[in-house]
């Protein structure tokens, strides 16, 4: 491995070339620019009144996203514009390529065009998450099971487009797809979805893992039974793929149900679990903090993205949750999760915590190998990437 360095207000960190990127959705990963055209050339409706506006309707933005609610409002015309296996495999094609062209870079542009002259890193081994079921059309939001298009086609788009993107990368780049069940899905939907899952895995490799995501304010799994429905749709999409979960992220998630949330659901890792620390922070309960040190679950950060949603005031309380990890031993990674809708790029997020002294070197260098060693993807060939 090379070892580029860069300076972050006179701290110098030797970054590996390659980097693994575990929590990234599709919908906030493809750069705006991209979507932009591709809502053009499908007669889209909704995009604006033209690029600008575009832009504004999609960017998340501090000053006007208040919590996970707002926040996710972009993704539902996103999940639109994506909607049909041709839209998805093409999504997958270029969210993966903006993951290793600008994952290093200081900077992107305001479509998500890549502003740096050159990376300090590739993200070359990327697990990229949807919920194909929200690509299937607009007849979905109104509550039925399916729209427009077939469930299987996309999935089936989405594994082959991953398959296209490693063979161009001539095993460069290792991608895996994480398959996202929906807090606002019923579970109707949520058990087709799982079905769906457990028949194409048997066909392709390239399904590595499950997750639960959309707003906790619609389903926080505070009741047994939604829980256990939810446990009865991973365990309906097999067992030996890896599991992980958004849980803990807003205030309608309280700490029992967060407990609840991973002993019934068992993941290997969690999305933004807040919830663990202001329990801890200011009830001095540790519980939420205790089952994830004693399953070493790994808590999936995504910094910019906690920051827009309020679900973390500012860069000290992140200072704070990461003092708070190391006092626990709970392993950590970083992350983007919508590095296209909030403007950003992973080499920025973590440039903005060393800057801000969040984390160390050493702490962001460690958070990498975290990744890389608890990410779904089957172990990487060294002699290949
Ligand atoms: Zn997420």
């Amino acid at each position: 491995m090379s070892k580029p360095t860069s300076k972050a207000e006179g701290i110098s960190v030797a970054w590996p070339k390659s980097v693994t990127e575990l929590h990234v959705h599709l919908g906030g990963s493809v750069p705006l620019y991209r979507l932009w055209e591709t809502g053009i050339d499908r007669g889209v409706r909704g995009l604006g009144d033209g690029y600008e506006d575009f832009l504004e309707l999609l960017c998340i933005k501090s000053d006007r996203v208040k919590d996970l609610d707002s926040y996710l409002e972009a993704y539902d015309r996103i999940e639109l514009i994506q909607s049909g296996p041709s839209a998805v495999r093409e999504s997958v094609i270029i969210a993966a390529h903006r993951a290793y062209r600008t994952g290093g870079m200081l900077q992107v542009g305001p479509g998500g065009e890549g502003a740096a002259s050159a990376p300090l890193f590739n993200i070359r081994r990327l697990e990229l998450r949807l919920n194909p079921m929200k690509r299937t059309g607009a007849v979905f939001l109104k509550g039925k099971h399916a729209g427009l298009y077939d469930v299987d086609r996309i999935i089936k788009a989405a594994c082959e487009a991953v398959e296209d993107v490693e063979l161009g990368f001539k095993g460069n780049m290792q991608i895996g797809l994480i398959f996202c069940f929906g807090r606002d899905m019923t579970f109707e939907a949520n058990k087709t979805l799982a079905k769906k899952i457990s028949f194409w895995r048997t066909q392709t490799d390239k399904i590595i893992g499950l997750d639960l995501a959309g707003p906790e304010s619609v389903n926080p799994l505070s009741s047994p039974r939604r829980l256990n429905e939810m446990k009865l749709v991973y365990d309906l999409a097999g067992p030996g793929l890896g599991r992980t979960v958004h849980t803990g992220e807003t205030l309608y998630t309280d700490i029992n149900t967060f407990i609840n949330t991973i002993e019934v659901l068992k993941p290997q890792r969690v999305g933004h679990p807040i919830a663990a620390f202001r329990e801890y922070w200011y009830k001095d309960d540790d519980r939420g903090l205790k089952i994830l040190q004693e399953r070493k679950i790994v808590c999936e950060l995504c910094v910019k993205s906690n920051l827009l949603t309020g679900a973390v005031k500012n860069l000290d309380e992140y200072k704070r949750i990461i003092a708070t990890l190391e006092e626990f031993e709970i392993p950590y990674t970083f992350s983007t999760d919508a590095p296209s809708l909030q403007g950003t790029s992973l080499a920025e997020e973590l440039m903005m915590l060393l800057n801000h002294k969040a984390a160390s070197p050493q702490q962001i260098l460690a958070a990498l190998q975290t990744a890389e060693r608890s990410s779904f993807l089957p172990k990487s060939n060294a002699d290949r990437i």
